[in-house]
């Protein structure tokens, strides 16, 4: 089966019905306004990161990799990673945001992913991920637990089960996530 991208994760926790249509309907559906922001948000990457240091990471003295390609078939999981660092004895992974909200876990989600990932490729541990919220310049710390780990895990076979037997999975149940949804009009039974 193909490698399931990071973003599906973040997806899944979101709304698994929308993975559910990229997987059985990859041609379908128009970026969203929140999808070209985040497009945009990418092109800012570099130059935000050139005017900081990595104090703001706890990482001193690691080597930064932007947009790195990250694969692993045991993992069965790829992705492109904004921004990774690198020290002797460990990595972070670091997602930038245009979000004005707190770290959702969707958001945890990704990061784990990512992580899981750099641990597979790099052969250290990622303790933390960095969530790099752009509109404040804010960077949030998030521990990948085992917790965490397992639900990546978990969110794994989820996917990979409804790849497999192309059942639509139940409706999120906020609503609100409803309204600018790319794929609001094949979710007739939610009107
Ligand atoms: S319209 Fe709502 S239920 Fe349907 S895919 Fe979008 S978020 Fe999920």
């Amino acid at each position: 089966m193909e490698l399931i991208p990071v973003t599906d994760l973040k997806q899944w926790v979101y709304c698994p019905r929308i993975v559910y249509y990229h997987w059985v309907m990859p041609a379908v559906g128009r970026p969203t306004f929140k999808m070209r922001e985040a497009l945009a948000a990418q092109d800012l990457v570099e130059v935000l990161e050139m005017r900081r240091g990595l104090r703001a990471y706890g990482m001193e003295g690691a080597r930064r990799h932007f947009h790195v390609w990250l694969s692993d078939e045991r993992l069965g999981l790829s992705g492109k990673a904004d921004l990774l660092l690198e020290s002797v004895d460990q990595v972070a992974v670091v997602d930038f945001k245009l979000t004005s909200g707190e770290p959702g876990q969707n958001h945890r989600m990704q990061l784990a992913g990512y992580s899981l990932l750099a641990e597979a490729a790099y052969g250290v541990p990622a303790r933390v991920g960095l969530l790099y919220r752009i509109p404040d310049n804010r960077v949030f710390t998030i521990e990948i637990t085992r917790e965490l780990r397992e639900a990546v895990l978990a969110a794994i076979d989820g996917v990979r089960n409804m790849a497999e037997t192309q059942c639509c999975p139940p409706p999120t149940s906020v609503r609100g996530r409803c309204m600018e949804c790319e794929f609001a009009n094949y979710c007739a039974d939610i009107w």
